[in-house]
């Protein structure tokens, strides 16, 4: 299959930051790559330079079989973006702004106004088509501007945190329509901080952190990475914590980490359903009551926060204070 995308060796440098460390990657045609990785690890340069908007330092890349570097135009025929520095025109109404679009794509005029008819009503937008952009909502713009991407229908998309700040149901109003586009076959490089996301939408999951790739496959793979199952317990009573802690925490193959305010527990598990009865058993011979018990996968999150966590206490720069939120987290466990 060819690659839609490849990218090998990308570096950028802001003085003394490096915001890309030398990353390679590959999305093959047709197919879904979600970019993973805490505020400031590099997911809006990758972005921005595949999109033509900015150059690296070193390496190369090249979309949809276009040099980003040498055919740049060619590269910006072939690409929709979307992204978290709105394309949107304020005093244009949504359909307008759409139109708009079509035409500079040289949809012609009827093309360009059945498109944004029918955008409009796939991003739940009908009823705002005729106030001005300025008008609307974080989320109405974020959507209208997604929407602006898909006018004219690009073979690739590169979409940055295309949900961030929408509600729930926009949110999945949003992903039905990025996976009738990846059935249409287009192929999709989305950044996102949701995990649930990547991993309803990605075939393969590259995290990045510092500015480097730090791992990548689909999600069964990075889950199965960080261990198999992990047992969850919340006490009733924090007092009996301890405990509890003390009393199941031989049964796990790793050490326990601590949830929700010192509240649960979570067990990396190698024994399957049996430690669960085991579990139940001694919280019960030692009269401690439970809020929860229970078996779960690994999650995305899970992988995330093993994987950054690592990368940033292999003493990698942790001067940067946009990575704190990953390790508050990280520690909070
Ligand atoms: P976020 O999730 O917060 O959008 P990101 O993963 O997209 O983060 P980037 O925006 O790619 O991260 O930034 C990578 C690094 O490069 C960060 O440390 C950032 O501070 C730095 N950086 C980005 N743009 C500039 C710039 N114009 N000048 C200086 N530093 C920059």
């Amino acid at each position: 299959m060819t690659d839609a995308v490849e990218a090998t060796g990308l570096i950028k440098r802001y003085k003394d930051v490096t915001a890309l460390g030398g990353v390679d990657l590959a999305v093959p045609e047709g197919s879904v790559l979600g970019l993973l990785g805490p505020n400031g690890a590099g997911k809006t340069t990758i972005v921005r330079i595949l999109s033509t908007l900015l150059r690296p330092d070193g390496g190369s890349a090249r979309v949809a079989g276009a040099d980003v570097l040498d055919e740049p135009r060619e590269v910006r025929r072939k690409i929709g973006l979307s992204g978290q520095y709105a394309a949107i025109d304020e005093y244009l109404t949504g359909f307008e702004n759409l139109e708009m679009i079509g035409r500079l794509y040289h949809l012609g005029r009827r093309r360009s106004r059945d498109r944004a008819h029918e955008l409009l009503a796939q991003f739940g937008l009908e009823d705002a088509a005729n106030r001005p952009a300025k008008t609307y909502s974080g989320g109405m713009r974020r959507r209208l501007d997604l929407a602006g991407a898909l006018v004219a229908q690009p073979p690739v998309l590169f979409l940055d945190e295309p949900t961030t700040g929408l509600d729930p149901r926009s949110r999945s109003g949003t992903w039905d329509v990025l996976r009738e586009l990846i059935a249409g076959g287009t192929t999709l490089l989305l950044t996102t901080q949701y995990l649930d996301e990547a991993d309803a939408l990605a075939d393969r999951i590259v995290v990045i952190d510092h500015g480097r790739i730090i791992a990548q496959g689909t999600a069964d793979e990075l889950k199965r990475q960080v261990g198999g199952e992990r047992l969850e317990v919340t006490a009733v009573d924090p007092a009996r914590f301890s405990e509890a802690r003390r009393l199941l925490e031989p049964l796990g193959s790793a050490p326990a980490a601590v949830e929700n305010h010192d509240r649960s527990l979570v067990i990396p598990i190698a024994g399957g359903a049996a430690v669960l009865g085991e579990a139940v058993r001694l919280l019960d011979e030692a009269g401690i009551e439970v809020d929860d018990l229970g078996m779960r996968r690994p999650t995305l999150d899970d992988v995330f926060m093993i994987l950054t966590g690592h990368a940033a206490e292999n003493g990698e720069d942790e001067q940067d204070d946009r990575h704190e939120p990953a390790l508050a987290r990280k520690a909070d466990r």
